[in-house]
């Protein structure tokens, strides 16, 4: 059976872009695969986090993923910091990965730009998630498409442990849907949605109430003419929002168009909000549901256990090949 791994970090309210980008996938590999599922918390703090948010944030991502529907039955759910592992291989692997190639990261180039506070996390924190993945010896890894710059460092660390010490780690791919892969912000379609973004309507959260995604979308930026239709290129806000509509409607982005032909962006725009309703109103219901029922912490707990217990037997051959006395 194949492994697979992936991590959403607590460092805001998840958006419909990790939604439609990594964890719908989530949702499908658990039934295929055998599946490990993290809160990256020592991701969210290479950039300030206030405690208390943070710990909130962390339940309620916790809490979301099961809305979503992973089921700890079939896969693993749990938080980053209660494995020690990942620290541990996290940084050895810092001693692997150079910092030429750390350097490159585009994602390290847009966090610290124009930042007053960088900190040495930031920088190193691919080779943490290079950690995260090869400790399960995944083969597959659901992300968005701006984490295959990761990925790929991930390979090449990989494949530089391998070629050193032994055959330790299994080379993971990752796994990213044709459509979906990038969710554009909504106040600028030339960046990506982001949960950590400053201005709170560039982004649709999960848990944003239904007036709320209303008034998102009405004043989402759209482009020159009226017409709605596909073109990345010349109409980037509209085809972003006819991705977002397509996969919360279960139609192809050409359906939609056809649909809304000769119409203009206004009746577009309102039945778009209401359907990115009508997807999270279940999720939204089961999260209230799962936050007041208590079960999170022993799911948590659980899960970490699983997981140390995958975990532990990579740890251990790297330290070994390593020269370390065990
Ligand atoms: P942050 O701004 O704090 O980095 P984020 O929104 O980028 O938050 P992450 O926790 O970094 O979220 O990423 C979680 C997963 O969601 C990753 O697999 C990532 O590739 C995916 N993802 C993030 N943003 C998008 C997006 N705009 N479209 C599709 N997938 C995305
Ligand atoms: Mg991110």
């Amino acid at each position: 059976m194949k492994r697979v791994f992936s991590g959403i970090q607590p460092s805001g309210t998840m958006t419909i872009g990790n939604y439609l980008g990594a964890m719908k996938n989530f949702v499908k590999l658990q039934d295929e695969a055998e599946c490990y599922f993290c809160v990256v918390d020592l991701h969210a703090i290479t950039v300030p986090q206030d405690p208390a948010t943070l710990h909130q944030n962390t339940l309620n991502l916790a809490a979301l993923y099961l809305a979503a529907g992973i089921d700890p039955a079939k896969a693993t759910l749990f938080v980053q910091s209660h494995v020690p592992a990942h620290a541990e291989l996290g940084w050895i692997l810092q001693c692997i990965a150079y910092y030429g190639e750390l350097g490159r990261m585009t994602q390290f180039k847009d966090k610290s730009a124009h930042k007053e506070v960088v900190t040495a996390g930031l920088f190193t924190y691919p080779a943490l998630m290079a950690a995260d993945i090869l400790l399960y010896q995944a083969d597959l890894v659901p992300v968005g498409e701006d984490q295959k710059q990761h990925l790929e460092l991930t390979r090449d660390v990989a494949e530089r442990f391998n070629k050193r010490f032994g055959e330790t780690f299994t080379i993971p791919d990752p796994y990213i849907p044709k459509i979906g892969g990038r969710i554009m912000s909504l106040e600028d379609p030339s960046r990506k949605m982001s949960k950590s973004d400053e201005s709170a309507g560039a982004y649709i959260s999960m848990l944003d109430e239904p007036d709320v995604i209303r008034k998102k979308i009405s004043r989402a930026v759209t482009d020159s003419e009226r017409e709605v239709r596909f073109d990345e290129e010349r109409k980037p806000a509209i085809s972003n929002l006819l991705t977002i509509y397509a996969l919360c409607a279960d139609k192809t982005v050409d359906e939609i168009a056809a649909q809304y032909q000769g119409q203009g962006y206004g009746p577009f725009k309102k039945d778009l909000a209401e359907v990115v309703v009508a997807a999270l109103e279940p999720i939204q219901e089961r999260y209230r549901a799962l936050l007041s029922s208590g079960e999170l912490q022993t799911i948590l707990r659980q899960g970490a256990e699983r997981a140390a217990a995958s975990a532990a037997p990579t740890l251990a051959a790297v330290k070994e090949k390593l020269g370390f006395l065990v």
